[in-house]
């Protein structure tokens, strides 16, 4: 079955869901702080504990640090599980910013994206995909950088195939993807964050409620079960 153009299936997301909220946190370190400020919560609870993080403790490397740990505590208790250790891994990627420098990670992430990612690994949290994330964000690299939710979407819609491990998984996705980006960075957030929703409210892993979705004339999975 030829596959619908990504940008058909965007559009049809975007009349669906509207568009996305903006991402409260800009910028590489904001971005490695959103990943770590806290654990298996909604975007919303996320966003809530990022802004008084930032707000009342401060949002650079050097305020995280200087925060006293009773505070940062109570700011990021919301957040979910674990505060001691996205504490901890707060002040490991403060320190890590200090020692590469957050005016050099810029130069990279303007200059050379493939060795802005390198270093971008070496935060706590950031894999693969959370540091193509960050490029993505900070209008480094033109990619999808497709979360856990939208890479599901994506191997339903027959983009890439499913393997034993997400890692491989994930590559193959966005790979098979890779064709049909444009360097819109604007339009390729959008898509980012619109795939991630369908992901998390309608395609979901186990039980995905394709009666209401809007994708199914183009998608392979629901073809291969239901389509003629
Ligand atoms: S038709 Fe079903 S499986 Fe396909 S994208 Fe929609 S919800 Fe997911």
């Amino acid at each position: 079955m030829p596959r619908t153009p990504l940008p058909e299936i965007i559009r049809k997301l975007r009349a669906r869901y509207g568009p996305p909220k903006r991402m409260p946190a800009s910028g590489p370190f904001e971005l490695i702080v959103w990943e770590n400020v806290a654990y298996l919560v909604d975007d919303e609870r996320r966003a809530q504990v990022f802004r008084a993080l930032k707000q009342r403790a401060g949002s650079t490397p050097q305020a995280v640090l200087r925060a006293p740990k009773k505070l940062v505590l109570e700011l990021i208790g919301p957040g979910g599980m674990n505060p001691a250790q996205r504490f901890e891994k707060l002040r490991a990627a403060s320190e890590t910013m200090i020692e590469i420098g957050l005016a050099r990670m810029r130069t990279l992430l303007r200059e050379n994206a493939a060795e802005a990612k390198k270093l971008l690994k070496r935060f706590p949290g950031i894999g693969e995909p959370g540091a193509d994330k960050i490029l993505l964000f900070c209008k480094s690299q033109p990619t999808l950088a497709p979360d856990s939710n939208a890479v599901r979407v994506l191997v339903r819609l027959g983009y890439g195939k499913e393997h034993k491990s997400y890692a491989q998984t994930y590559r193959s996705v966005t790979e098979a993807v890779r064709a049909e980006l444009p360097r819109d960075y604007n339009w390729l957030i959008i898509a980012h964050q619109l795939l991630r929703r369908h992901g998390q409210e309608t395609c979901k892993r186990s039980a995905p409620r394709c009666e209401e979705c809007p994708l199914t004339a183009d998608c392979a999975w629901y073809l291969a079960r239901w389509g003629r």
